[in-house]
């Protein structure tokens, strides 16, 4: 009975997920795979923020029981701060993002906001307070005016222009025939994977989080593109607390603060500059990347 069930479920957690209007974790999390791992606690509160800082607390954590991913992880961000978590691939850095989204709860530890335990608020409210730019956002086969708008219920036309001017993408759209009203996708237009991102980007501005989620944001798109865009979202997370997961060290190194996670635990932090002087981890990934000629290659690769 419980098999019969399941893709009904499923369904309607993946219904309600778009609605929260967070349709980019699709990119992120792989929606056909998740089950419905959590639910909110009878009568929770919503999450009410003052000063959007997040605290892991030795929190625990593996997709199944025999393999543990995250190792014990403790770190703060103080609220309006902006970290950078580096470290391989399969470190663990994308797990870091889920369980903030409170895809799954820990094994054991905590994780805050302001506060207050995500385990104990609404998800609805939780995933409100939080913007996410994925590598590879997704659009909807609708207008870019329809996808903009998608980051809030209720967006007026003058908060989606807005967004877009912020998002540096106005002039583009200004200078389609049909502007906003233009069809993306299959039917319309079909957007560079920079514009895609820069719509992405205004989605997140119309919804105004005060916690930012950048998993590898930039890191399929050329180096030039992804300078510029790069700039765009150094300006729209200035107010606001920002996590930036960043495979190529030089677009994070302004960070307030750097996580090294190596095998789900941390293994080194603190500036940039204060991390090459250890010479240790990151000191080691940044010569490596500096003698790969540049932030251009692994982009250009990434992106045919
Ligand atoms: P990163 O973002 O640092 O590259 P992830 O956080 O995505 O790494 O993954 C950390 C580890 O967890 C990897 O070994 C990955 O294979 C594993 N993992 C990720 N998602 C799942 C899942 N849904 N089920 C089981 N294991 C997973
Ligand atoms: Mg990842």
């Amino acid at each position: 009975l419980t098999q019969l069930f399941r893709p009904l479920d499923m369904l309607g957690w993946v219904y309600r997920t778009i609605r929260q209007g967070i349709i980019d974790m699709a990119a992120m999390f792989d929606l056909i795979d998740q089950r419905v791992e959590v639910a909110d606690k009878p009568g929770a509160p919503a999450l009410v923020v003052r000063q959007p800082s997040v605290v892991f607390d030795n929190v625990e954590f593996g997709y199944e029981p025999e393999r543990t991913i995250l190792h014990g992880l403790s770190f703060e961000v103080p609220a309006g701060s902006h970290i950078a978590i580096v470290g391989p691939s399969g470190a663990g850095k994308s797990t870091i993002a889920r369980l903030l989204f409170r895809f799954y709860d820990p094994q054991s530890g905590r994780i805050l906001i302001d506060g207050q335990d995500i385990a104990d608020v609404t998800q609805l409210s939780l995933r409100q307070h939080i913007g996410i730019v994925p590598q590879d956002s997704v659009l909807f086969n609708d207008t870019i005016g329809y996808n903009i708008a998608y980051g809030r219920e209720g967006a007026e036309h003058d908060d989606i222009l807005a967004a877009a001017k912020a998002a540096a993408i106005l002039p583009f759209i200004k200078r389609l025939p049909d502007g906003f009203d233009t069809e993306v996708g299959e039917r319309g237009l079909k957007l560079s994977g920079g514009e895609k991102q820069r719509v992405a980007i205004a989605r997140t501005l119309v919804k105004d989080p005060p916690i930012l989620l950048l998993d590898e944001a930039t890191s399929a798109l050329d180096s030039r593109t992804e300078q510029d865009i790069l700039r765009t979202l150094h300006r729209v997370s200035e107010h606001r607390t920002t996590l930036a997961i960043a495979h190529r060290l030089s677009t994070i190194a302004d960070a307030d603060r750097i996580l090294v996670l190596e095998h789900g635990r941390l293994a080194e932090s603190g500036t940039h500059l204060e991390l090459l002087r250890r010479r240790r981890l990151y000191a080691d990934m940044w010569a490596r990347q500096q003698s790969e000629g540049g932030d251009g290659d692994e982009a250009e690769e990434a992106a045919e």
